[in-house]
């Protein structure tokens, strides 16, 4: 029922492989209202991700947690790189040397992360960014269980994205476009849209 090193290995699998699939639809997005990159830049940072973690099994969640930092900061430029690597590390951190995570633990992380992104981007919720997302994800990750938790967080996830789209971008890239970075849906939304997706699915098998 709760979440250890290899459940969180597994979901960080399904979370490369979500990424690899929706490629294409991050470029495309990224390339409505910013430069492109964002597909490539989370495929490189995940491909990466699944080398570090076959290459040095973590032994408890934390050091899965953070091994998948810092090989975002490493591994990924621009905005989403160092913004989900500081996400992962507070998380990391969260969860201190538990061997598995219980609900209220993933609660915790998912909130540490969320303090990562908000202390090293400065964006607010309608800012059209990444925290549009993750924001109401965290207030709603709760849940009996550990799947059940994930599954109300991706939801949210989801709508939360999908309210980017008539959004001004005021943050990041896309601010630049001003009034013409409506109409889109952000990139970085939508990338942890679909990573809350993946860890919701593989926590409900
Ligand atoms: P870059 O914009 O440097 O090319 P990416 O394309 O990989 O980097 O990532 C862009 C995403 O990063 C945006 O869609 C947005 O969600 C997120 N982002 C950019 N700046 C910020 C910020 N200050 N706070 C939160 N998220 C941000
Ligand atoms: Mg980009
Ligand atoms: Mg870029």
């Amino acid at each position: 029922m709760g979440c250890t090193a290899s459940d969180l290995v597994a979901a960080l699998r399904a979370a490369a492989a979500t990424i690899r699939e929706h490629r294409v639809e991050l470029i495309q997005l990224d390339r409505a209202i910013g430069d492109g990159d964002h597909g490539e830049n989370m495929d490189r940072g995940f491909t990466a991700v699944i080398a570090a973690l076959d290459a040095n099994p973590p032994d408890t969640p934390a050091s899965a947690l953070k091994l998948v930092a810092t090989t975002l900061i490493s591994k990924v430029g621009g905005a989403a790189g160092p913004l989900y690597g500081t996400a992962f590390l507070r998380a990391s951190t969260a969860v201190k040397d538990r061997a598995e995570l219980t609900p209220a633990d993933l609660a915790e992380a998912l909130t540490a992360a969320l303090g990562g992104v908000v202390a090293r981007g400065k964006a607010e919720p309608g800012d059209k960014t990444m925290v549009d997302a993750l924001d109401p994800a965290v207030q709603a990750a709760k849940g009996d269980t550990v799947a059940e938790l994930l599954a109300a967080a991706a939801d949210a996830a989801a709508a939360g994205a999908d309210t980017t789209v008539p959004l001004v971008a005021r943050k990041g890239r896309a601010s630049y476009l001003g009034e013409r970075s409506a109409g889109h849906m952000d990139p970085g939304a939508r990338s942890t849209s679909l990573l809350l997706r993946a860890f919701a699915e593989v926590a409900a098998r």
